[in-house]
């Protein structure tokens, strides 16, 4: 049961250092690992792409970048909903995640339980009764499928009622790390969330192909044969997946379970998590020859998320570039980029 698994995760310095027999660097950042993929991560081995992603390092002790790199507090609503896009709002319903990746752009906000996590569901329902032109709700988190079937069930419900409402969508990284999470209860509410609005899509979280398993690719299955839009999001990592190769095998292996690949986000600049980032023009050369290797329904949309909260924009789309490399946001104005990373400015 996914549960147990979730209890009896690696939650401490000694319960990590235990386990792997090996030590580690202490972080301001908490630790979280399921020992069923701690198993996984030990059997790759310390170097690898998944030791990299989940094990702390003493990078992240560093001071460079930024709190909240997206501007989420900007956007927040200070009722679970993040609004910034005119049509869309995202719904935060819970701190928690299967895992604490460390490169993650919450990580601040999920260490210190930030307000964008306060609890106050009647008023983000208000919120969205009182603008209409929001047509799709996005679960997010923390990640959203931490929470029981029941918890889910009543969200869902709640929302379906509002009749401006047409699509909803679910990001999560479980699947990844405790696949044994698409239990039937997770199949019977994806399946009835599909005839209560017009789309029912669930967006999962996967960076390298060797996250993928055998109980994953069941799973999956069995939500491709409810009929549930299943797609992928991926964030390009420095030393865990910047090659053309590793992400043709990982957006391949994503079509062939009927996955589609969605987003592929260039690296934030994240506080904590500056190990991970590359830049821009990096980015681009490893991600332009996939257009090549990948036919475009097996090819993710290259997307970076303008710091400060503007949104994302397409990473590759030369016309938000001027030819010095500077980054111009949608209304065309010119946007600045930290100092400390000279390449990108
Ligand atoms: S599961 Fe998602 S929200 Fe949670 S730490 Fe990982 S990337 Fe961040």
């Amino acid at each position: 049961m996914w549960q147990e698994e979730f209890k009896n995760a690696l939650k401490t310095h000694e319960d990590l250092e235990q386990f792997f027999e090996h030590s580690f660097a202490r972080t301001n950042y908490p630790l979280f690992i399921p020992r069923v993929f701690a198993q996984k991560i030990k059997d790759k081995g310390l170097n690898s792409s998944l030791a990299l992603q989940f094990l702390p390092a003493v990078a992240e002790n560093s001071k460079v970048g930024r709190y909240d790199p997206i501007g989420d507090k900007t956007y927040s609503k200070g009722n679970q909903l993040i609004h910034r896009y005119h049509n869309r709002a995202l719904f935060t319903p819970t701190t928690v995640c299967p895992v604490m990746c460390r490169y993650c752009f919450r990580k601040n906000e999920l260490a210190d339980k930030d307000e964008l996590f306060n609890q106050n569901f009647k008023e983000a329902l208000n919120y969205l009764k009182e603008n209409p032109q929001i047509n799709e709700i996005i679960f997010t988190g923390g990640d959203p499928l931490i929470l029981s079937n029941e918890k889910l069930a009543g969200f869902i419900q709640d929302f379906a009622e509002i009749e401006s409402l047409k699509y909803i969508r679910f990001h999560s990284r479980t699947p990844v790390i405790l696949p044994s999470r698409i239990d039937d209860g997770f199949i019977e509410i994806m399946t009835s969330a599909r005839f209560l609005f017009k789309r029912a899509m669930l967006m999962i979280h996967v960076n390298h192909v060797d996250e993928i398993d055998y109980e994953f690719e069941a799973g999956i299955e069995r939500l491709v044969e409810a009929g549930i839009e299943v797609y992928s999001q991926t964030v390009l990592l420095k030393n865990v997946n910047d090659k053309t190769s590793t992400l043709a095998s990982l957006f391949t292996k994503l079509s062939d379970l009927k996955i589609k690949p969605y987003y592929l986000h260039h690296p934030d600049e994240v506080l904590g998590g500056m190990h991970f980032y590359l830049p821009l023009e990096t980015g681009r050369r490893i991600v332009q020859p996939l257009h090549d290797l990948l036919p475009g329904w097996s090819l993710p949309q290259y997307v970076i998320d303008i710091p400060g909260g503007e949104g994302k924009i397409s990473a590759l789309n030369p016309e938000q570039f001027e030819f010095s490399g500077t980054l111009l946001n949608r209304h065309g104005e010119k946007i600045t980029l930290s100092h400390h990373i000279p390449s990108f400015v």
